[in-house]
């Protein structure tokens, strides 16, 4: 038996997608001229957008320091603010809220839902399961308009925000072996973590005995992947060709 546990956000899907989204329709270059609004800057736009909420949410909201919601109002109005716009709290909640609301239309990366299809069709070789962080609601709602909630049971899915421990401490692995793996009689040499953040799904799988694939297909840098990415995958195919043959 071969565990695959995947990570969700930008592993499953492309998590720029619902934020350029938003800019596009709400934020027209006319008004919002110091935005970057063209592609590849709006993906370093999001990524600013993304670092800035790791920030918080790993200095301040994952030790009790700072509440969810001033965690994504502080994001916001901080990377708005570095183009040289200033939004007042109404606004910047305004804008988290048409985030969270284009994030229930978000689909499965091409050949993403092709695969775990192939792998939850043996059941007798493959455990499919989700370990993924954030907010239990919000990760819920990524899982259901991804089609995920329907092809892997419930019991195989933690979201970290409702055990309040985060990956990338190690120790979420074992919690995740004890209500899900053992139950299932599966064993932590038989684990593979997929995930696409370097520090957060593979160093950490790698510290707590997991075996993993580091899909980075968005060619991060490397340098480290030595000493505990066990597999690189660029793209689904490269995934599934390891995944399948493994
Ligand atoms: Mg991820």
């Amino acid at each position: 038996m071969r565990a695959y546990i995947f990570d969700i956000d930008d592993t499953m899907f492309v998590r720029s997608g619902p934020f350029v989204k938003v800019i596009g329709k709400d934020y027209p270059a006319e008004k919002y001229p110091t935005l970057p609004h063209e592609l590849p800057e709006l993906v370093k736009f999001y990524t600013e957008f993304r670092d800035r909420g790791d920030y918080y949410y790993n200095n301040f909201f994952a030790c009790g320091k700072m509440s969810e919601e001033e965690m994504y109002l502080r994001r916001t109005k901080d990377v708005f603010a570095a183009h040289g716009v200033e939004l007042n709290d109404e606004q910047a909640m305004e804008f988290h809220y048409r985030y969270l609301e284009n994030q229930k239309h978000i689909d499965l990366m091409d050949g993403m839902g092709e695969l775990l299809d192939e792998l939850l069709a043996d059941p007798e070789k493959y455990f499919v399961g989700i370990l993924t962080n954030g907010n239990y609601d919000r990760q819920h709602v990524k899982m259901h308009s991804l089609g995920l909630d329907r092809r892997i049971p419930e019991e195989r899915i933690i979201v970290t925000g409702a055990v309040n421990l985060h990956k990338p401490d190690p120790k979420i692995f074992a919690l995740y072996e004890e209500r899900v793996l053992k139950p299932a009689g599966i064993s932590r040499g038989d684990c593979t973590y997929i995930g696409d953040a370097f520090g957060n799904d593979i160093r950490s799988s790698h510290a707590a005995g997991w075996k993993n694939v580091w899909f980075n297909w968005q060619r991060e840098d490397e340098k480290d992947a030595d000493a505990c990415a066990d597999r690189i995958a660029y793209n689904v195919e490269d995934l599934r060709e390891y995944l399948l043959h493994a």
